[in-house]
């Protein structure tokens, strides 16, 4: 970067799955990155990989805990976002959503910077209304088991819009629907990886319920570069703002598909439903598309064969 400063970027959640591409996208585009994270689920690879660039540092440190650093920009991507990781110590998934954006925000206070919530499609729960819009309030059980995600997720963004209009805090919410690729961890639960490990090892897929709730799934590269276009909008744009794939699949039709691609002998076989589970979910993504001309590029067949190569070079 020559004259001008190399903008200082703090990312929260920096060495998850997420987290960790876009530390990477970053560092690569000449910013000075601080990846914050608690190491409760993260991956040491992606921090290893990280650590090879010059102006990258990495704090152990959990956002449910205030911090003081000197940064030009906050990206709060801080916390376990597959059902079995956030199910397993509820209450500290909704600290450290509820916890995280008030310290992230007093943190932007202090700094005068701007700063963007990494929020979820869960704030809809079991939408009644697909696919789901922005302007769409969600359908939530606030006491069921998704609830530490879902509602910790939903008064983030009342923080984050709180302070907007109390405080002049510039924001950003993006609300992340499912998202995959290579880097994601093996024992992470997910569908996707759970489908191609279980077909690359010869073992049943288990597919939830009768399998035929559905799921768009959006490349992670695709959701990187949509994260960082969201960011570098001028301030008048606040959000919230739907990322991701707006194609929907039956799991039914995810699990026949990896089978056939990774040429696999394993059977389907079916499981119970987890309680809450989504019975449909699609992103309507009109306003990213008007506001920054970003739609998802890479069709699912495309990412699907990047994410099985990827995990066959983790498994053999
Ligand atoms: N699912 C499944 N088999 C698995 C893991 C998940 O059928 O081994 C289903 C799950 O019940 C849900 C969908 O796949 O309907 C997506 O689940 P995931 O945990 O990937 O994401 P989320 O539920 O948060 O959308």
């Amino acid at each position: 970067m020559s004259g001008t400063a190399r903008k200082k970027i703090l990312v929260t959640g920096g060495a998850g799955f997420l987290g960790s591409n876009l530390c990477r996208k970053l560092l690569q585009a000449g910013s000075e990155v601080i990846c914050v994270d608690n190491l409760y689920i993260s991956r040491k690879e992606n921090l290893n990989e990280l650590q090879h660039f010059d102006h990258f540092e990495f704090i152990h440190h959990d956002v449910s805990e205030p911090i003081d650093l000197k940064v030009d920009e906050i990206y709060n991507l801080a916390c376990p976002a597959s059902p079995r990781h956030y199910q397993r110590d509820p209450i500290q998934t909704l600290k450290t959503s509820v916890l995280g954006a008030i310290n992230l925000l007093n943190l932007a206070k202090k700094n005068q910077c701007k700063i963007l919530q990494a929020s979820t499609s869960e704030v809809y729960g079991d939408p009644l209304v697909h696919p789901q819009t922005e302007s769409y309030w969600g359908h939530v059980n606030p006491i069921g088991k998704r609830a530490c995600y879902d509602e910790g997720k939903r008064c983030a963004e009342t923080f984050m819009m709180e302070y907007h209009l109390q405080e002049a805090i510039e924001i950003k919410i993006i609300r992340i629907f499912n998202t995959y690729g290579p880097g994601m961890d093996m024992q992470d639960g997910r569908v996707i990886s759970n489908f191609i490990v279980q077909a690359l090892t010869g073992k049943p897929l288990t597919v939830y319920g009768n399998g035929e709730q559905t799921r768009s799934f959006c490349y992670v590269d695709d959701l990187i570069d949509a994260i960082i276009r969201v960011m570098n909008t001028d301030k008048t744009i606040i959000g919230p703002v739907n990322l991701g794939n707006p194609n929907p699949y039956t799991m039914n039709e995810l699990a026949e598909k990896i089978i056939r691609m990774t040429d696999s002998k394993s059977v389907i076989v079916h499981e119970a439903l987890p309680p809450d589970d989504p019975t449909r979910r699609c992103p309507d993504i009109t306003t990213v598309k008007n506001m920054v001309g970003w739609s998802p590029t890479t069709a699912l067949e495309e990412g699907l064969e990047k994410t099985i190569d990827y995990f066959r070079t983790c498994l053999f």
